[in-house]
């Protein structure tokens, strides 16, 4: 049975890694990357971290693009290729263009498509924009559905998803999380000279479009915070949309408690993730990560998708509103039975097993279409 991996960003490398790894040494299975390089900038260590050599390489990265434009770019690449290749089953991940294109092309050329991640909602379609709207069309484009957790089951069932095509398997970032913490040393070998033992790390991302128009809240919360808190050290990986990264003031880059660096490899980024105090963030995959190593996170956005997290308690949406992210901080901070609860909360996105699910799951899905 043939496969195809349609994948461009990040996320999605590190979520479709430990899969596509999993299926290597399986004779039953033959694999097919198409990678749109829509953020070839971040996806390429990714994918050299785990191995991965994509067999097709679109190259559509182009400054400050749209994701319109990914997807009017990569549809008729993408046609032709599984027009020529012809594989049994395409799988994409999560929510974005890539994503949306590769469902969408996959249906028009009547191959299942099997979303992993599936179910995830916050129901407003510009929250997290596009992203949002993205995953919920791949719902629709998509035969089979893998869900991390049971509420994201239950959104699909609320909008008529079959049941019997969905199956909740955990999300597989904790796999290549564990797989990463065990096996792959930070490539940034100085990394450690910001884990200090009399240090409280804060690690600081934002990328979200949406926020880009609250970054200078956010900022000035963790700028104040500093200010206050002599224990507290922050990095910040900036993502290299120039929407974050211009937005970044002198008084924070010449802050003697705040660490502007690079975005760092998987494994580096992973390392200090394990080592913080808490992570401040309107990142998806972060959310899903650091309740993994028990360190709370406080996301910086209007609404999560990751609502089992909330629920649990390991994850707190504070908005993009400064006074709310400078309390919910301090009270982190200087609460340590609040921080422990949070921390201790249980992790719901996977236990490191979810490729092992989804290759079983294939299995089945092969002994069915055999007979
Ligand atoms: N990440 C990384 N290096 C960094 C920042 C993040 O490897 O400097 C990883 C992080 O561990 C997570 C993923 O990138 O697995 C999240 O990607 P991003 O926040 O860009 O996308 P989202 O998850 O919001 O779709």
């Amino acid at each position: 049975m043939k496969i195809a991996f349609v994948l461009g960003t990040r996320p999605e490398g590190i979520k479709l890694a430990p899969i596509l790894n999993k299926l290597k040494d399986n004779p039953d299975f033959a694999t097919l990357v198409i990678n749109t390089g829509q953020h070839a900038d971040l996806l390429d260590e990714v994918l050299q971290t785990f191995a991965i050599e994509p067999d097709y390489n679109l190259k559509l990265m182009k400054p400050n693009q749209s994701a319109e434009l990914v997807v009017h770019e990569a549809i008729p690449v993408i046609s032709a290729i599984l027009r020529k290749e012809k594989p049994d089953l395409v799988f994409v991940v999560g929510d974005t263009a890539t994503t949306f294109t590769g469902a969408f092309i996959a249906f028009h050329e009547r191959i299942p498509v099997v979303h992993v991640e599936a179910g995830l909602r916050t129901d407003n379609p510009y929250s997290p924009f596009p992203e949002e709207m993205y995953r919920q069309l791949v719902t629709r484009l998509a035969t089979f559905h893998l869900a991390p957790t049971e509420q994201n089951k239950e959104n699909l069932i609320k909008e008529c998803i079959d049941v019997r095509h969905i199956s909740v398997v955990g999300n597989p970032v904790i796999d290549a999380l564990f797989y990463i913490h065990h096996n792959v040393p930070p490539a940034v070998t100085e990394i450690s000279q910001y884990v200090k033992s009399n240090k409280k790390l804060i690690l600081l991302t934002t990328h979200r479009r949406e926020n880009f128009h609250h970054l200078t809240q956010i900022h000035d919360a963790i700028l104040e915070i500093t200010d206050h808190h002599k224990e507290v050290e922050v990095i910040f990986p900036v993502h290299p949309n120039p929407n974050v990264r211009n937005q970044i003031s002198k008084s924070m880059r010449e802050h003697e408690s705040i660490h502007i660096i690079d975005p760092l490899d998987y494994a580096s980024f992973t390392y200090l993730l394990k080592h913080a105090y808490l992570v401040v963030t309107d990142s998806g995959g972060i959310q899903e990560e650091a309740p993994a190593f028990n360190v709370p996170v406080i996301i910086v956005r209007d609404s999560t998708e990751r609502t089992e997290g909330v629920e649990a308690g390991t994850l707190i949406l504070a908005g993009t509103d400064k006074q709310i992210i400078k309390g919910t901080i301090e009270n982190l901070l200087t609460d340590t039975s609040f921080h422990q609860h949070t921390a201790e909360a249980v992790n719901p996105y996977g236990d490191g097993q979810t490729s092992e699910r989804i290759v079983e799951w294939l299995k089945q899905y092969l002994s069915r279409h055999q007979s």
